[in-house]
């Protein structure tokens, strides 16, 4: 699960970590009158960002600097409604505007290969860390940490003297271990910090000094831990949730979406993924990865209908299911309910084996489901009734009007 800047900001606070305040605006009176407290607090000008769930804000001019609260709440309502990636933009972060001496980029990912926190550092910050390992990869700084110990004190230290932080190494060394903490804290998969910034502030005094801060954050939680962590669902942005995968989220359907033109239903993700192989193999492309899980009920497999028509590229469906907890009846029960409703018709062929497929049979074929008796046949049948389908759809958009 993907978490807003503003989000990702406060875990980042939560464990000791410098991040500047920040306020988040819905409507651009906000993003001003945010901007007018940041200005009464010291600020000389204020930066308005976008809050959307995908990189790269500040190219899409999702990211701008205003001097006066009256031009933060200008700038904001060009920002708000904008669309960045496909995603419109329905709030904003503001804050007090750092005056950035260099950036920096810091990260720990899950590295699944040698099993450990990996963390990645670099001196060229505010940049898209991909661009820099394609052009300068020598730029890039890694360091495993170990999942249980965490980062020790002597690995932090020489990470951020390998990144380039020189004077700020210290600062740099207690972000590092932050990051990993906060890792650890939430189960996150993902904590980056770009950049990664040494700033000029100038103190109430009129002394400048300079210190290291997180200017932006991005974090991803990983979904299979959430439960361990109720706290967060609140973090889950209904904003841009896909409404298919909160359908899904909220049957328990494990559910991805492809780009081709097979729906596929199938229970456990090893024989779901065997699906899809043999969808191909037959000549098909799947237009989803589908899993209902085990033991799955009536009600959850017209759900799992209900996702793979709302597809408008589906103009077929294979059912497959191994019965084992799950039974061959309960499924077919769903399925006819499932067509009963359905407000698309299209071509279906079922395969189930296992417990109670007898009886499965039985009411799939009073039904007049078309049945399969292996899942290569199936995979054939299905792949024949999608081009049969392109056959007829390819007829009508031919056909003079
Ligand atoms: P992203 O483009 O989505 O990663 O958004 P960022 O928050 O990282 O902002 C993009 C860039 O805008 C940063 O790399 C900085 O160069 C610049 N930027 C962000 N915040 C500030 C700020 O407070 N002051 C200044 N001067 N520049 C900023
Ligand atoms: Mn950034």
């Amino acid at each position: 699960m993907k978490i807003q800047e503003a989000d990702a900001k406060s875990l980042l606070l939560a464990q000791g970590m410098p991040v500047p305040p920040w306020e988040v605006a819905r409507t651009p009176a906000e993003a001003g009158a945010a901007a007018e407290r940041a200005i009464a607090a010291g600020a000389d000008s204020v930066v308005v960002k976008a809050q959307v769930l995908v990189g790269g804000r500040g190219k899409a001019g999702g990211v701008k600097l205003a001097g006066s609260a009256a031009e933060a709440e200008a700038v904001a309502a060009g920002i708000l409604g904008m669309d960045i990636r496909g995603i419109t933009v329905r709030k904003v972060l503001v804050s007090a505007a750092a005056d950035i001496v260099k950036e920096f980029y810091l990260s720990a990912v899950v590295d699944r290969a040698s099993r450990r926190i990996l963390l990645i550092g670099s001196a060229e910050g505010g940049v898209e860390i991909e661009h820099v390992a394609e052009h300068n990869p020598d730029a890039i700084t890694y360091l495993r940490a170990d999942p249980i110990r965490g980062l020790l004190d002597h690995q932090a230290r020489r990470f951020a003297f390998a990144m380039g932080l020189g004077a700020h190494w210290k600062e740099g060394a207690a972000i590092a271990r932050g990051a990993v903490r906060t890792m650890l804290a939430n189960d996150a998969d993902l904590v980056e910090i770009n950049p990664l910034a040494i700033v000029r502030e100038t103190g109430p005094d009129g002394a400048v000094a300079e210190r290291l801060v997180c200017l932006d954050a991005k974090i991803t939680l990983d979904d299979s831990a959430l439960p361990r962590h109720p706290e967060l669902e609140t973090l889950r942005d209904p904003d841009e949730e896909d409404p298919a995968d909160r359908a899904a989220r909220e049957a328990g359907i494990a559910f991805i979406k492809l780009d081709g033109t097979i729906g596929c239903m199938v229970n456990g993700a090893g024989l779901a993924m065997t699906t899809m192989d043999l969808v191909k193999r037959a000549g098909g492309e799947p237009a989803n990865f589908l899993d209902i899980g085990g033991g799955a009920r009536a009600d959850k497999v017209a759900a799992a209908m209900r996702l793979i028509l709302a597809d408008p590229k589906v103009v077929a469906i294979l059912v497959n299911i191994f019965g084992g907890i799950t039974r061959g009846d309960e499924v077919a029960r769903g399925l006819i309910e499932a067509r009963s409703v359905q407000e698309r018709d299209v071509p279906m062929v079922v395969r189930i084996v296992g417990t109670n497929a007898a009886a499965a049979a039985r009411l799939l074929t009073e039904a007049r489901f078309e049945t399969a008796a292996t899942l290569d046949e199936a995979a054939a049948k299905a792949v024949a009734a999608a081009r049969a389908a392109a056959k007829v759809a390819a007829r009508v958009a031919g056909s003079p009007a």
